[in-house]
């Protein structure tokens, strides 16, 4: 494989990369980048909001599917909405689904 920046999540979208090649990708990059390189984020093409959900456990197939289609704007727990570009979220399951909580509700 060759060190270059790529869209992981975009060839998702597009379907031209499987969810399990998208794994061994990002697998591949934090094994071989160095500190001599870009942020893994830029490497990969991430978005903060994108890598937070990612260190939060969402799979790569759920966040490609928010890039496309929108994120999820409303917390499960308590029903308010949730700024995805302001933060103070993490991803959980929820209903089968990968969803989006507040870590501190307002209420
Ligand atoms: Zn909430």
């Amino acid at each position: 494989m060759k060190k270059e920046a790529r869209d992981l999540l975009g060839d998702l979208v597009l379907g031209r990369i499987t969810p399990e090649e998208a794994e061994a990708i990002y697998d591949w990059y934090m094994d071989n980048l160095t500190s001599d390189d870009p942020p893994v984020t830029e490497m990969l093409g991430f978005s903060k909001i994108e890598w937070t959900a990612h260190a939060h456990g969402a799979e790569f197939q759920d966040i490609a599917n928010w890039r496309a289609h929108g994120w999820p704007n409303r917390c499960f727990i308590c029903g308010q909405p949730i700024n995805v570009e302001k933060f103070g979220w993490f991803t959980r399951e929820h209903e089968g689904r990968m969803q989006l909580r507040h870590i501190t509700c307002p209420k």
